[in-house]
């Protein structure tokens, strides 16, 4: 199997009906690894910006985060490289910034914090454009968005950034920039949230934490934690139809776009393109290569019928259990 799955490595995501399934790899550290696989890809579907500031011991100053965000933008240019804005709070904790909370997942977290400092933002901002000078490949993307305004004001941050920029002489146009679909409230949003921004990101991971109520780093309740609950796959296919619907151009980066059969069924419901971590590029790659689209949305209609995670679990075991 091994074998078979490096050997596919070069092919193209595409089914055997020819529906091109672009695979895009999630990255947070040192890129060299990660840029190899270029060839293979459509792009970074999320650099979760947080991790380098995790492993620091200050705030990264614009410089410094400019140097890191270059080296992200011009390993993998031409192609897209979605830079989420710093996504700290609920588990990821800055030692330099620390923040006491009985309940960090439903507290201060995410664009939370950087709207409340747009000092810290604008920083990070202003350093993401000005390492895309040149190539043109950055899309900015908001976490932890729970309503419009905050989109709003997200807006006018990157706005001010440019206008700053434009006087000191280095002239930009507006990135693509995208809203995280991963609290519940977005799913009612839809059509307020896509009239601001371009295209939208699917964060399954928490979507899936908030949905069922489930702290997704608690073993106590790590068997109720589960994205192929009936109701975490009702909503994403609701939102698949929405974003359809709307226009909206819409990836999946969260656990479950790693996952094959995962994957297959977010293929089958109509999402744009699947983030994940490049262990699990070969094997998806290989699923898709081995199911048509028509059978992928199939398997959405067979599956949104089943009752429990366990029994959509079987059933996706029981017809790709070789790629799982
Ligand atoms: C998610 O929530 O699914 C996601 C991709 O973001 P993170 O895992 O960094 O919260
Ligand atoms: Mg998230």
């Amino acid at each position: 199997l091994a074998e078979v799955l490096e050997h596919e490595q070069h092919l193209p995501s595409k089914t055997p009906d020819g529906h091109a399934m672009p695979l895009m790899v999630n990255t947070g550290l040192a890129v060299d690894a990660v840029a190899l696989l270029k060839p293979r890809i459509s792009g970074v579907g999320l650099y979760r910006t947080e991790v380098p500031f995790m492993i620091a011991e200050r705030f990264p100053g614009e410089q410094e985060q400019a140097r890191l965000y270059r080296d992200q933008l011009e390993s993998f240019a031409p192609l897209p490289v979605v830079m989420r804005t710093l996504d700290i709070g609920g588990d990821k904790d800055l030692p330099y910034f620390p923040i006491h909370e009985a309940n960090p997942f439903l507290g201060w977290r995410g664009i939370r914090v950087t709207l409340d400092h747009p000092e810290v933002l604008m920083v990070q901002l202003r350093a993401m454009l000005r390492a895309s000078d040149g190539l043109g490949n950055l899309q900015i993307l908001l976490p932890m968005i729970t309503n419009v305004d905050e989109v709003d004001a997200a807006l006018r941050l990157l706005d001010r950034a440019l206008v700053e920029l434009a006087e000191e002489g280095i002239a930009l146009e507006r990135p693509l920039v995208g809203v995280m679909i991963e609290v519940p409230a977005t799913l009612y949003q839809l059509e307020a949230l896509a009239a601001r921004v371009d295209f939208f990101s699917v964060g399954s991971n928490d979507l899936t934490q908030y949905l069922l109520a489930v702290d997704r780093n608690n073993p106590r309740v790590a068997d109720l934690y589960d994205a192929c609950h009936p109701a975490v796959l009702a909503a994403l296919a609701r939102l698949a139809d929405e974003v359809a619907r709307l226009g909206m151009p819409t990836s999946v980066c969260g656990e479950l776009a790693g996952d094959p059969g995962g994957a297959l069924l977010l293929m089958g419901m109509g999402f744009d393109a699947l983030s994940m971590n490049a262990p699990s590029l070969p094997r998806v790659r290989a699923a898709i290569r081995r199911v048509s689209l028509d059978a992928a949305r199939t398997l959405v209609d067979d599956t949104l019928q089943l009752p429990t995670p366990t029994a959509v679990r079987s059933h996706l075991a029981a017809r790709f259990g070789e790629w799982q």
